[in-house]
């Protein structure tokens, strides 16, 4: 269905329904919880019952976002009577529980709203718009297009999802739209100095315990095409980190002149590791070897999740960023 008439349907469906279950990912990030949370400001308005789920807690760093209270550790149970909305998710078991088997078939309707490049129609209702830059940015369009008023609370969440997904604007992913939209937000009251104050600046201890000791492990392999940064368990207990604390190491990598891939790997427990991956360019396209392991991601940002040791895992996602790096076209994207 085309774009436009997908939007409208949406639209009906926020306007004439009165029950919302709406998840984002497993390890939710800023523009998953920004959105969840603006369309709750949207939504709670009229005086529907809105309900917030995601599988784990709150980054520290997001909690300021108003309503943010209001999101819980699931899981739950779907009732015929209930809309489910997926936020920012490009399978449905990315929201770290069964989806696609608990909640869409026994939901009234089901809304899959993303930007992954890798989303898949999984729901009753698919708006995939692999050109915006976050869910955030769909969403203000969204709510333009329905006549919805958005408030100081719902601006704030939505510049948050946009500032987080383009890292601060940097980010490919970045266009002139996103520009436009991030701009009309902070007419409508979203703070761009205070919101990037509370996520970036008021940081724990431990997260640079942390750093200091993942530097020390950046190798750089491949003539100096890949680097790689590695946290073990040992160091997660050594400096007090926690999970949150690892967000955003992975920018180490691939910002160092010459890498093409960078990689950041967290061993979880002992045969499982979290990979992230970052290029420069979608030359060198990491969703791709991401997907070879089960996951994914966008072309410049990718992540997957390994059932090996931590030096194994490292081994394998190497190998295949060599090939990536091996059978591309050979202009060092500086
Ligand atoms: P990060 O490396 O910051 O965790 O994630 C970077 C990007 O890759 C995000 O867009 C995120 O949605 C995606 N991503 C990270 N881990 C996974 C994963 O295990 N599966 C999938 N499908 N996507 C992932
Ligand atoms: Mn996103």
């Amino acid at each position: 269905m085309e774009k436009s008439a997908t939007m409208d349907r949406i639209i009906e469906i926020l306007k004439r329904e009165n029950d919302f279950v709406i998840f984002s990912h497993e390890f939710p990030d800023g523009d998953g919880i920004g959105s969840q949370l603006a369309l709750l400001h949207l939504l709670e308005k009229p005086g529907k019952k809105v309900t917030l789920i995601n599988r784990d807690q709150t980054p520290e760093q997001l909690r300021f976002l108003p309503g943010s209270d209001r999101l819980v550790r699931g899981p739950v149970a779907v009732t015929g009577s209930q809309v489910v909305i997926m936020i920012d998710i490009p399978v449905p078991e990315r929201c770290g529980f069964e989806a696609g088997k608990e909640y869409l078939p026994r939901a009234r309707h089901s809304i899959n709203i993303d930007h992954h490049i890798s989303c898949t129609e999984y729901a009753e209702q698919n708006w995939i718009d692999p050109d915006a830059s976050s869910v955030g940015e769909m969403l203000f369009q969204l709510f333009v297009r329905g006549g919805f008023h958005i408030g100081r609370n719902s601006a704030t969440c939505l510049y948050t999802s946009i500032m987080t997904d383009t890292g601060n604007f940097r980010y490919s992913n970045t266009t002139a739209e996103t520009f436009h939209v991030a701009g009309e937000l902070v007419k409508l009251g979203a703070d761009p100095a205070a919101i990037s104050a509370e996520i970036y600046s008021n940081l724990p201890h431990s997260r640079y315990r942390l750093l200091a000791s993942a530097l020390n492990t950046l190798t750089l392999s491949d003539n100096g095409a890949i680097a790689t940064i590695k946290v073990t368990r040992e160091m997660m207990e050594k400096t007090g980190a926690s999970p949150d604390d690892t967000d955003g190491i992975v920018n180490y990598t691939a910002t160092i002149k010459g890498v093409r891939i960078g990689v950041f790997l967290r061993e979880i427990d002992a045969g499982k590791v979290k990979a992230s991956l970052r290029s420069k360019t979608a030359e060198h396209n990491v969703n791709l070897i991401a997907a070879k392991f089960g996951g994914g991601g966008h072309p410049t940002a990718s992540g997957c999740t390994i059932q090996a040791a931590l030096e194994q895992a490292e081994q394998m996602i190497i190998d295949k960023a060599q090939q990536t790096i091996n059978t591309e076209p050979k202009q060092a994207p500086q």
